[in-house]
């Protein structure tokens, strides 16, 4: 059993800068929080992960993915909070008693060495037994299709074949989780689509607790069974790839998750007769039972909100919200229109439906949506208010 339970985590990195900051009156520098002690890289962190899961921890550079995981590995000291694997506390257990593996962006395998030696390393120093190390090597290198490259040195192999190694290596020591930081990161776009299938594929094959880090969004919906959402060292929203893409906890969550981008409105949020409706662009769309349902549990009140509308579920229609069309984009199978309206750039997904659809720049377009895939924020906090 492994699994993994992180309790108000948290990490501070020292700094000198931070020594100015006068005491009790915590500043900025940055998104992240700066106190006494140095920068809060990571704070309130909790997660419970389930034996056998797939965590994928995702968000912009710096908000503190790599870092959980660091402390995870035990590379990188917890300041505060508990950290148990399998049961154990291990705050301060060293790395290779943590019964983990880790893969890195940069693969950090030995140049000197073949890629026998590479992935036989770890258990040579563990002092198994030759044919054993020989049996789980050879195993591994057939799970990652590496079999052929086994007496190569690193520098002859490519990215691609240098990171199966780098998951070799891991692989071999059969740990309870698996870290992995970017693995796909250094690998251009066809080869990290590839390898995405891959890692797909081996985790079928070891079934084993992953943690893998990414910036990635389409990484973290594709691989993980949770993704956990990060921001300037807290967590946004934890929840599985449909939750997060279906009701995404606040606006910084919507514009990450989904691509291209949510677009946003300024719009009103009215109630008449009990019903909720969201009015922009003069258009006034009532909205589902389901989402009427949760805005009446928490009573909220008519104001102004920001509209949240994905673009492949905003429609052309006859009469609707009115805007101008800046860039038409030929994707193949859809077309995706940059229009200007409502003072934003607002991005809709049109399907061809095989005959290429035209729209030229200046066409007037008018846009509809259904009440079932409007997200109402708050305006100020951005909370999600449905
Ligand atoms: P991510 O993996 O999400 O890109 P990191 O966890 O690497 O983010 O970093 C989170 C924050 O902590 C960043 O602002 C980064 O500059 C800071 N940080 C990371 N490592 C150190 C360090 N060794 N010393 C000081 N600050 C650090």
């Amino acid at each position: 059993m492994a699994e993994v339970i992180l309790k108000n985590l948290k990490k501070v990195y020292p700094n000198a800068e931070s020594k100015k900051t006068k005491k009790g009156e915590p500043q900025k520098k940055g998104n992240l929080q700066i106190t006494d002690e140095g920068v809060v890289a990571v704070q309130d962190f909790n997660l419970h992960i389930a034996d056998k899961e797939f965590i994928v921890l995702v968000g912009p550079s710096g908000c503190g993915k790599s870092t959980t995981l660091r402390m995870i590995a035990g590379l990188e000291d917890i300041s505060g909070g508990e950290l148990t694997i399998g049961g154990k506390l291990m705050n301060d257990v060293e790395p290779k008693d943590r019964d983990i593996a880790m893969v890195f962006q940069s693969y950090a395998l030995y140049p000197h060495m073949t890629v026998y030696e590479n992935m036989a390393f770890s258990l040579k120093l563990k002092k198994l037994p030759k044919d054993e190390i020989d049996k789980k090597v050879r195993e591994a290198a057939e799970i990652l299709d590496i079999t052929q490259y086994l007496d190569r040195k690193p520098k002859a192999l490519s990215g691609g074949q240098r990171q199966r190694v780098a998951i070799g290596r891991a692989i071999v020591r059969d740990p309870a989780v698996f870290l992995m930081d970017e693995p796909l990161s250094n690998l251009d776009a066809k080869l990290r689509n590839q390898m995405r299938a891959e890692i797909i594929k081996l985790r079928e094959r070891i079934d084993t607790t992953f943690i893998y880090v990414t910036h990635d969004q389409t990484e973290a919906m594709t691989l993980g069974d949770r993704i956990v959402i990060m921001k300037d060292g807290f967590i946004q929203q934890i929840g599985t790839p449909q939750e997060v893409f279906d009701h995404p906890a606040n606006l910084f969550v919507a514009g990450f998750i989904g691509m291209p981008q949510m677009n946003f409105f300024d719009a009103k949020l009215t109630r008449q007769n009990g019903r909720y409706a969201v009015t922009v662009g003069g258009v006034t769309v009532e909205l589902s039972d389901e989402k009427q349902q949760r805005l009446a549990e928490h009573n909220v009140a008519e104001q102004d909100v920001t509209l949240g509308v994905r673009p492949d579920h905003l429609m052309l229609c006859a009469d609707g919200i009115k805007g101008t069309v800046d860039v038409s984009e030929m994707m193949g199978s859809s077309v995706h229109l940059h229009v200007a309206a409502e003072g934003k750039d607002v991005i809709v997904i049109v399907p061809t439906n095989g005959a290429a659809a035209h729209f030229p720049m200046g066409s007037e377009v008018n846009m509809i949506f259904g009440g079932n895939v409007a997200h109402v924020f708050d305006k100020e906090t951005g909370k999600n208010l449905e």
